[in-house]
């Protein structure tokens, strides 16, 4: 017999792309609902009158006055900076250094990897979010020790291994050919594995060699169902850097275009100072930002 369940409140979820799709096709809400739940899944959502018709007999937990909601999605975290949050740094280059760094060589470890990914999955669903787009770190261990426990909680995750070949610690960085080969090894191993999807992740282009970016393209143009995520100017020193490091390209977001990093499945962290023609070529590839509106109000 399976187990069926149901729940009374209101419900609120979306159904279609708020973007692209007027509010009125793409958001759903019930004042007064029913959600029928069987083995865990959702099985029918709407409104009491016309759900507990159908449904006579199930028990009923009554949430009526509270809101239902599908679990939050969060679009870009870092899960090794857990045990950093909110460490305070001026401007992103020197936060890096000074605290980011030398807390993601800690990742090496897998064990102590499986940890964090523990504690960092009970705090994302402790607040709501079922889902999120993660930044592992440099180490392939630390993507097996994060899409691990994500699995053993059946949970939907998408996260991938930093690519780094240049402007980091010794030892903190791969090479562009160990990237390439590390990144497809996870991507056999774990992208659509049960609920788990993988993300090609450069830390973002003044951490990464030419050649690196061009790999990432290549593996992109392998497999075309992975995502791509990476950050996007998100301070002035950092577009300035990356102008003295791509003199070649016409701007930030033209360095990852030149390697075919920016499709309709690349999400740009922040994206805080584009340019207009940098905003037209992300809507033209239908490619998204991710805004932190923590971290870049912070
Ligand atoms: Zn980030």
């Amino acid at each position: 017999m399976p187990s069926v369940k149901a729940f009374r409140a209101a419900f609120l979820d979306f159904t279609d792309d708020p973007f692209f799709t007027d509010e009125s096709q793409s958001v759903r809400y019930f004042a007064d609902g029913l959600l029928v739940v069987e083995d865990g899944k959702v099985k029918e959502l709407g409104s009491w009158k016309a759900v507990r018709s159908k449904h006579p007999n199930v028990p009923i937990t009554d949430y009526t006055g509270l809101l239902i909601t599908s679990g939050f999605i969060d679009t870009h975290i870092h899960f090794p900076q857990t045990e950093m949050i909110a460490a305070y740094g001026k401007q992103l280059l020197e936060w890096l250094n000074k605290f980011t760094f030398p807390t993601e060589r800690k990742f090496q470890d897998k064990e102590y990897a499986k940890k964090v990914a523990s504690v960092f999955l009970q705090e994302l669903l402790r607040n709501g979010t079922t889902t999120a787009l993660v930044f592992a770190a440099v180490f392939p261990e630390s993507v097996e020790a994060f899409f691990e426990e994500a699995d053993r909680l059946n949970l939907c995750m998408i996260a991938g291994k930093v690519m780094m070949d240049r402007n980091a610690p010794d030892f903190l960085t791969d090479t562009a050919k160990s990237s390439y080969h590390d990144s497809k090894q996870l991507i056999e191993k774990w992208h659509h594995k049960n609920r788990l999807r993988y993300a090609v992740t450069p830390r973002f282009a003044p951490t990464s060699t030419d050649e690196q970016l061009q790999l990432a393209g290549k593996l992109l143009s392998e497999y075309p169902s992975v995502y791509l995520h990476t950050h996007l100017s998100e301070d002035a020193d950092e577009i300035a850097w990356v102008k003295e490091l791509f003199p070649q390209a016409d701007g930030y977001l033209d360095v990852y275009d030149r390697a075919q990093l920016v499709t309709n499945r690349s999400i740009f962290a922040h994206g805080i100072h584009l340019t207009e023609t940098e905003f037209q070529r992300l809507s033209e590839a239908e490619a998204a930002i991710a805004f932190c509106p923590t971290s870049n109000l912070f």
